[in-house]
């Protein structure tokens, strides 16, 4: 536990179940996420990490089992999916920015829209998220003009405009060029300093290593084994988990 882990679950996952037809996917997957925790799930292509962080905002729906985010069922007919989404930000390896959209106007638009914020408070706020990620100047550029490295931050930048309680993290830095992968990473780390409680789908095992409270290797649809990374990535206990790490390490 980091020294801004608190004892408060924000994500309560029990015997998560997903299938897509005859692929079962997810085979109960059992986890809590507390606040200020960085947690980085590690796994071969195919496990169904995208799939495990797309059941927890809804973007796929459990075929069993619960999702608890912020003490709601998010697959409770009553509850109010928008409402938990909006306290999540999901950051992913294609940027998904607005192309005929700038960068500042990219960082309001669902301020203004969901939140119903002014567009002088949602352009405060968007300022100060693109001072954090280090893209103050790049405010009236297009995603166009942008590095893919840029245009990741300004979805990270984007995502914490609507000041969300969890940040989910789907390969970041896996459709970026090396040279850019660095300053991605630095935004992330020093977002997870500040506490922000993060989930991130990453192949950087350094990051992990790093920055996460707790790694979480997944293969087949299954947590293998979870630990802190000295534990996990340092000293596995699972054929598995160790074959995998022969191949990314
Ligand atoms: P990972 O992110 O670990 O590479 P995914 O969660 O993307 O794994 O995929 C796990 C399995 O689920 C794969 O067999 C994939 O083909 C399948 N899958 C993922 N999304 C869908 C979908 N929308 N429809 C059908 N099958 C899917
Ligand atoms: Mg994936």
């Amino acid at each position: 536990m980091s020294a801004t882990t608190t004892n408060t679950a924000v994500v309560e996952v029990q015997d998560l179940n997903k299938s897509f037809g005859d692929n079962h996917v997810l085979r109960g997957i059992d986890t809590t996420v507390r606040e200020g925790e960085v947690v980085c799930v590690i796994g071969p292509s195919g496990s169904g990490k995208s799939t495990f962080l797309r059941c927890i905002n809804l973007l796929e729906e459990p075929s069993s089992g619960s999702v608890r985010v912020g003490g709601e069922e998010v697959t409770d007919p009553d509850c109010d999916i928008d409402a938990i989404r909006r306290n999540m930000g999901m950051v992913f390896q294609q940027f998904n920015l607005f192309p005929h959209l700038s960068v500042l106007e990219n960082c309001t638009i669902a301020q203004t829209t969901v939140l119903k914020r002014s567009k002088s408070e949602a352009q405060a706020t968007a300022r100060a998220n693109l001072e954090k990620v280090g893209l103050s100047e790049k405010a009236d550029a297009y995603p166009a003009q942008l590095s893919g490295g840029q245009q990741q931050r300004v979805a990270i930048a984007r995502a914490l405009s609507m000041d969300p309680q969890l940040m989910l993290f789907d390969e970041p830095t896996s459709a970026l060029d090396p040279e850019l992968v660095g300053d991605v990473l630095s935004v992330m780390r020093r977002l997870a300093s500040e506490g922000m409680t993060m989930m991130v789908v990453t192949h950087e095992m350094a990051f992990a290593r790093d920055v996460a409270d707790r790694v979480i290797f997944m293969d087949g649809g299954v947590i293998v084994e979870e630990g802190s990374p000295e534990r996990v990535i340092g000293d596995p206990q699972e054929e598995r988990t160790r074959t995998f790490l022969q191949r990314v390490l």
